[in-house]
């Protein structure tokens, strides 16, 4: 473990706690949510060594990797992925001008092999030795482990990172290979949680998205643009994820109220999901879909 003294996005060392928290999936141990006085970015602290940050993903609840289907809120996930999916396609094929594409964190492997179905360039990176070892079987792809060992020669017309910037240890390395990788007219599309969002205020340290100590960062819309600005990138537009805010707002009912199932916390999820999308103007959803450019 140690303490993160400084803004991961602007270095200031001048911060205090914004929230404590803590780990809901496997330990409960205490982390912080420091909020940076000069630029307003929320961070998490102390941090796991990068060697011991598998120990806090839960293999039989971390569904966006292992692809289970035990439970309801698995089997609404696993629904709602479905049409994620297509939107996801439709994003890509209306912003992009090619058909070449890296995807950040693949995760299972399921975008990738339904954007390769559709006739795209598809290349991927995973961290994870299992999930990368699935991909390639699944996909006949060959899958990099961190994006600086990506080979590719050719620059991407669409790079994709859902909800993966909030897990990059080495923002700075990362981005910097990124942007280089990304053909000048191409847009990055990232994908984060969003706690200016009504279910973050609701749920508070019960907020399932911040995610202690997974979750390294804790975006809002002027965050993600202070980081880009010192890429010379800039945002060109945001999407909602309104789905996400039902997933979310459930995980937080069961935090919140220590108890994995029953009705009231599945009615109060869907409740506060519904009330959160209908709340939100641009940039205040659950989760935020940002578009990214070259300036
Ligand atoms: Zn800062």
């Amino acid at each position: 473990m140690k303490n993160i003294t400084s803004c991961p996005i602007c270095e200031s060392t001048k911060n205090k706690t914004f929230l404590k928290s803590r780990n809901f999936r496997i330990n409960e141990q205490a982390f912080d949510l420091m909020e940076c006085d000069s630029c307003t970015f929320r961070y998490t602290s102390p941090l796991p060594e990068v060697n011991e940050i598998g120990e806090y993903y839960d293999p039989e609840n971390y569904v966006s990797h292992t692809g289970t289907k035990k439970g309801i809120v698995n089997k609404l996930f696993h629904a709602i992925r479905k049409i994620t999916l297509n939107n996801k396609f439709k994003l890509l094929s209306k912003i992009s001008n090619g058909k070449k594409h890296l995807d950040i964190g693949a995760g299972n492997g399921i975008f990738l092999g339904y954007m390769k179905e559709k006739g795209w360039n598809v290349s991927g990176v995973e961290l994870d030795d299992v999930s990368r070892a699935s991909i390639e079987k699944n996909t006949g792809l060959n899958i990099a482990k961190t994006v600086h060992d990506n080979n590719e020669t050719e620059e991407f017309d669409v790079i994709t990172m859902w909800h993966v910037l909030e897990h990059v240890y080495d923002l700075r390395k990362d981005l910097n290979t990124i942007k280089q990788k990304l053909k000048k007219d191409g847009s990055l599309i990232v994908a984060v949680p969003n706690c200016d969002s009504y279910d973050a205020e609701k749920y508070k340290k019960f907020w399932a998205a911040y995610d202690l100590p997974i979750h390294l960062y804790h975006f809002r819309p002027q965050n993600i643009k202070d980081l880009f600005d010192q890429y010379d990138m800039k945002i060109v537009d945001m999407k909602p994820m309104k789905f996400d805010s039902y997933y979310i707002s459930l995980i937080s009912e069961q935090y919140k109220n220590n108890q994995k199932s029953g009705i009231g916390v599945m009615l109060r999820g869907f409740y506060y999901g519904l009330v959160s999308n209908l709340k939100a103007k641009k940039g205040e959803y659950s989760s935020q879909i940002y578009i990214i450019k070259n300036k």
